[in-house]
């Protein structure tokens, strides 16, 4: 049975598997990206590849868009503005609150509602459909989109507003880069101790000092050197400088964040911003004298 046809705006990193599932899952699509070599794969699967945002919007009631910055974010929202057919704009990026609701406010004069809806869970995530989807909008649109939005994970809605998501999102990459960059020091001082990285790692992950990089990250990308999670260092940043931004406008102190972003902004300046995440390990490493290996 052919479903509702949707367009799909930045297929990147994250954007090609959740447009692969959603083609997969029966939906027609028409894709629109910069760079159109990340756009004939999904041809291949079957999507109509469109020439521009403004034709991406005439062709279908429902726009997604997985982009890389809060500017692009805007600049996108306001081509797709021009679209003939759209109603409903639906954000998977990571913007921050404020431009979510600039977005929001930006399309509702033209009569389009946007969703706020950035995912959680990586690339990994994305291709298995296990991505943790955190959703602000009108509760009808969201009920609506629901049939969609399984497909790509699992969704919570956290509320009316856009930019009520991004706070949610912004939290979690807080927490997952802390444990990261804590997981690096705590490791590179094992390894520098004499022991097996694999064996520590083991022993930390049936303890209590337990979380995402010693059970996924560090086994997965940093160990075997292979540091491929699939997120860079650059888009990295920006969340947490977007995230503790917002922490300054709500008056919460981010002590520990800010100490994690200046981590973040050294590896970023020896290993270049478009360097995986994970090789935060490697500012700590080469100041310890040690390979987390
Ligand atoms: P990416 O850079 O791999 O993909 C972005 C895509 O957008 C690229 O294909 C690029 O060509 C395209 N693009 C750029 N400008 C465009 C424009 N004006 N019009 C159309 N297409 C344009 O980035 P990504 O890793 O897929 O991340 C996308 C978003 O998802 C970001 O906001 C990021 O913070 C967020 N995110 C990423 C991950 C991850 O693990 N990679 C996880 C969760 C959330």
């Amino acid at each position: 049975m052919t479903k509702e046809l949707l367009g799909f705006i930045g297929v990147g990193r994250m954007g090609a598997p959740m447009a692969r599932r959603l083609i997969a899952a029966g939906y027609s699509l028409t894709v629109y990206d910069t760079n159109e070599a990340a756009v004939a794969p999904l041809v291949a699967l079957g999507a109509t590849q469109a020439r521009s945002i403004a034709q991406v919007a005439s062709a279908a009631e429902t726009v997604f868009a997985s982009l890389p910055t809060p500017e692009i974010v805007q600049a996108v929202a306001a081509a797709v503005a021009t679209g003939n057919r759209v109603r409903t704009f639906i954000d998977l990026s990571t913007t921050g609150p404020r431009v979510a609701a600039e977005v929001g406010e930006a399309l509702a004069a033209s009569g389009i509602t946007a969703i706020d809806c950035p995912v959680s869970g990586g690339v990994m995530g994305a291709e298995k459909g296990t991505l943790a989807v955190v959703v602000a909008g009108p509760r009808d649109v969201y009920d609506r989109l629901k049939p969609a939005l399984d497909v790509i994970g699992k969704s919570f809605y956290v509320g009316e507003r856009p930019g009520q998501a991004q706070v949610v999102k912004l939290v979690n990459n807080l927490l997952s880069v802390t444990a990261l960059a804590i997981t690096s020091e705590g490791m590179a001082m094992g390894v520098k101790a004499g022991i097996d990285a694999t064996i520590m790692l083991d022993a930390i992950n049936a303890g209590s000092g337990r979380n995402s990089a010693t059970q996924d990250k560090f086994p997965r990308n940093v160990v075997p050197r292979t540091f491929d999670m699939g997120f860079a260092l650059a888009l990295s940043y920006k969340d947490i400088r977007l995230c503790l931004e917002e922490a300054e406008r709500l008056g919460v102190p981010t002590i520990v964040g800010n100490a994690v972003k200046q981590v973040l902004g050294i590896a970023k300046a020896t290993q270049g911003p478009d360097a995986d995440l994970t090789t935060i390990v490697k500012a700590v490493e080469s100041w310890a004298g040690v390979e987390v290996k």
